[in-house]
């Protein structure tokens, strides 16, 4: 197995993780019932996609 040579000091561990943050979720609003929904899936609060329902939502 691969062993690193040196220790990686904290300062250099903290400008490789600089990349690593997590972006939010992109969200829209459907049209249907106006709950926010990631674009371009079916809105899991309506059931709805490109103005018909297509998939039951349970109560
Ligand atoms: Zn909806």
């Amino acid at each position: 197995m691969a062993v690193p040579k040196k220790k990686v000091s904290s300062a250099r561990g903290g400008m490789r993780r600089a990349h690593s943050a997590l972006t939010a979720p992109a969200l829209s609003l459907c049209p249907n019932c106006q709950e926010p929904r990631p674009p371009h899936k079916v809105c899991p609060h309506c059931g709805w996609y490109k103005g018909r329902e297509v998939v039951a939502v349970k109560e």
